[in-house]
């Protein structure tokens, strides 16, 4: 099937999209709109209302009054678990449209966008359970008196989230937040709205209560900055690029709002020289090139030591050079498309900048034509070499199908070339010695350490970063402690009345 055919027969596929605020689809204030285009083709696939401040402003009044009168946050926690199993069950039903609609607003490849569509499911399922075991404590006290927490909801939560991950990211803010009892103004990335609108829409249909959950597509700048900068909100929980996160703390001190930043990554992969090497080379190659590399946590430093160099780099490079990218929608495609021309320019100033630098590019290299795909947006995968630890492709997050390759001679070596990055987010190891992966994992400072294993982001295990990573974890039991406040209920229950000042 074309992807045209598949525009059309997507049930989800509308022409136009509304902003959702107050438990409505709305137009915007001015009827600004954005279009929205498929990456892999460069096709419109649809026009969606373009949200203002007057929108934001709607929307946080809305979050605000359902938080502070509504019964969203008061409903026994049995009934908000059972709402967001609701929405996990509508989900399902539509998986087959979530993903085609997820596929035309981002060009990514149809397995790709099928975990992230199953995640973002599970994601409400396992939030449904945890927030069951979510509680406050009791404490010991000295003498008569009685010390238990509660956990309370933090109140209105601005989500702004990037263009990578559309679906998943939106679950991974709505989910917790919700279950928790805040409301949340959720805004999409502008380049790919069209999937969480669909989720604040089945939210609805799911029974939350309207302003709970509102969706607002906009530009950055202008309502993600109106959001963060807003007295009436709580909090904001972001994930987008180190720059812009640096931004939001900075203007959300102002009214020292709760902050969780995940941000940008230059995750290093460590081959050892026992490692498994079929096993390591496959999983080196799913950590750069899945999602076309446009991942937080792609490994985009590969260090493999001397001894197996060569032998490894050959298979990688064999492997990389086999990659099919081609229509989204065929089961046989491995790469999908980079998000705009934009990202494309971006990702090929790197490559570049690698050359002009003296490296040397053993695959790929520059934007790839995908026959049948010609208006769409791509780039081969790209393998460098001979590069040093100073150079920009080295230490910079190129968000794209580009890895660097480096030796290393020992373990010592590795950790520190390992660590030698602002970043801290995501990292893997690839060794048959156990005490060996032990003692790298515990060296390595990143929030995400795999071992013979190239997946991180499953529902329960925390995701985020150290260092210029952000702060903050996503994805587990954790997150609902970030989505409230701890308070503490002290009482005095002597049969003697108590005279602090002794009068
Ligand atoms: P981005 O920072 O440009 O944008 C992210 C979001 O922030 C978008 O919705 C954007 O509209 C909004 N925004 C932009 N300027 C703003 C401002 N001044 N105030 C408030 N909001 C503003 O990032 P992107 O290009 O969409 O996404 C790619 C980046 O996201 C990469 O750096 C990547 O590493 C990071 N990322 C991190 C994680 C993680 O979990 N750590 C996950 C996915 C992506
Ligand atoms: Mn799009």
């Amino acid at each position: 099937m074309s992807t045209q055919q598949i525009v059309e027969s997507t049930s989800l596929k509308r022409d136009y999209y509304h902003l959702i605020i107050n438990g409505e689809k709305v137009e915007s204030s001015n009827g600004a709109t954005i279009k929205t285009y498929n990456p892999a083709t460069g096709e419109l696939v649809a026009e969606v209302a373009k949200a203002t401040k007057e929108d934001a402003e709607r929307a946080v009044l809305a979050a605000r009054e359902a938080f502070d009168h509504g019964k969203w946050r008061k409903y026994p926690i049995n009934r908000r678990s059972q709402v967001l199993n609701n929405i996990a069950s509508i989900m399902r039903s539509r998986f087959k449209e979530l993903v085609e609609l997820e596929i035309l607003d981002t060009g990514k490849s149809l397995d790709t966008a099928k975990g992230q569509v199953s995640q973002a499911i599970e994601d409400f399922e396992f939030y449904a359970g945890a927030i069951v075991g979510h509680r406050g404590t009791v404490n010991n006290m000295p003498g008569q008196f009685h010390n238990y927490t509660e956990k309370e909801p933090v109140g209105v939560c601005a989500q702004i989230i990037p263009w990578n991950y559309p679906i998943m990211m939106a679950a991974w803010k709505i989910a917790p937040a919700i279950a928790v009892g805040c409301s949340v103004i959720v805004k999409p990335a502008s380049l790919t709205p069209l999937t969480a609108i669909i989720l604040g829409e089945i939210c609805l249909e799911a029974g939350v209560p309207a302003g709970v959950v509102n969706i607002v597509p906009g530009s950055g700048a202008e309502v993600g900055d109106y959001l963060v900068q807003h007295p009436k909100v709580n909090k904001v929980a972001f994930t987008g690029s180190t720059p812009i996160g640096k931004d939001i703390m900075g203007k959300a001190s102002e009214t020292l709002k709760r902050v969780t930043l995940e941000l940008g990554g230059k995750s290093p992969n460590l081959v050892f020289e026992d490692a498994d090497l079929d096993a390591s080379v496959d999983g080196s190659l799913y950590g750069i090139f899945y999602n076309s590399g446009q991942s937080c946590e792609a490994r985009s430093r590969l260090y493999v030591h001397e001894d197996i160099y060569d032998e490894f780099i050959q298979k990688f490079v064999e492997k990389t050079k086999k990659l099919v990218l081609g229509n989204p929608f065929d089961k046989g495609t491995h790469v999908g498309a980079i998000i705009d021309q934009g990202q494309v320019d971006v990702i090929d100033g790197y490559v570049k900048s690698a050359i002009a630098d003296g490296a040397e590019i053993l695959a790929g290299g520059k934007p790839a034509a995908v026959k049948g795909f010609e208006g769409g947006y791509w780039y081969e995968p790209t393998v460098i070499a001979n590069v040093n630890h100073e150079m920009k492709v080295v230490q910079e997050e190129i968000f794209g199908p580009v890895v660097v390759v480096m030796k290393f001679k020992d373990e010592k070596e590795a950790i520190k070339l390992a660590n030698d990055t602002e970043f801290g987010l995501g990292s893997a190891i690839w060794t048959k010695d156990g005490a060996r992966a032990t003692r790298v994992a515990n060296e390595i400072q990143a929030g995400i350490v795999m071992v013979n294993c190239p997946f991180s982001a499953m529902p329960g295990t925390p995701f985020g970063g150290y260092k210029q990573s952000g702060f903050g974890r996503e994805l587990c039991i954790e997150t609902l402690d970030l989505y409230t406040e701890t308070k503490s209920i002290v009482s005095y229950y002597g049969s003697r009345p108590l005279n602090p000042m002794g009068l």
